[in-house]
């Protein structure tokens, strides 16, 4: 039984090329779980096989910008020449069903949450098992020249630094490793005293308290 009512927001977040989509889906594909994937918006195109309102709702820059306007994200940021958004009606309406609700973002966003929402939100790194092991996936990912993955590589490095900035790292040595960590994280999480107290008093029918120590 969940003592407490309001969901949990968990941020995944960590740098480009560490394989947080790869960890975000095999922590879905785990049994017994009711987290919910916040779906971004984003300007990019759909790629192949990709369903607007699944993997992203795709908007256009305009679109996107009035948003902006309108303060209706909870955080966002340009990724590539892309805007990248968290819709915040949605997952402000998906915690107040007591839902779990995960965001896959990049550290600029995340660091965005942690500013509004400190105490409300778990922000979990995921960390590469190495520095040679992220420079070689970014220069595994696609055609681009030396100069790009170098570029891509400083920036990952500079996210990297942000790492103590976040509740927990997690490495990603193995998918399925991470994935558990995260698990793991989000089920400690729930049985913190803070988030049950109140519930868990109200169950109990205890009014008064032992004063601690
Ligand atoms: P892709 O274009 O490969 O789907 O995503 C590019 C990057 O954008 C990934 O690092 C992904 O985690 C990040 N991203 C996806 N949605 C959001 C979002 O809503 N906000 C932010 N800040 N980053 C996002």
């Amino acid at each position: 039984m969940k003592l407490d009512n309001r969901g949990l927001l968990i941020v995944l977040s960590g740098p480009s090329g560490v394989g947080k989509g790869t960890v975000r889906s095999a922590l879905f594909d785990m049994p017994g779980h009711d987290l919910v994937y916040s779906v971004s918006m984003t300007t990019r195109a759909p790629r192949k096989g990709e369903v607007d309102g699944r993997e992203y709702y795709f908007v256009t820059r305009e679109e996107f910008e009035k948003r902006i306007q309108e303060n209706k994200f909870l955080e966002y940021a340009e990724f590539v020449n892309h805007y990248y958004g968290t819709p915040a009606d949605i997952v402000e309406k998906q915690l107040a069903e007591g839902k779990e609700v995960v965001l896959e973002i990049e550290v600029q966003g995340a660091l965005q949450v942690r500013k509004k929402l400190k105490d409300d939100a778990i922000f979990i790194f995921i960390a590469p098992p190495s520095i040679s092991a992220l420079y070689e996936r970014l220069k595994a990912r696609g055609t681009e020249s030396i100069e790009i993955v170098n570029a891509r590589y400083e920036k990952a490095m500079r996210e990297i630094k942000l790492a103590y900035l976040y509740d927990y790292i997690v490495v990603n040595d193995t998918v399925e490793n991470a994935a558990d960590k995260i698990m793991a994280i989000i089920r400690a999480e729930h049985a913190k005293t803070e988030r049950t107290i109140a519930e868990y008093n109200k169950l109990l029918g205890i009014t008064e308290m032992n004063k601690k120590g």
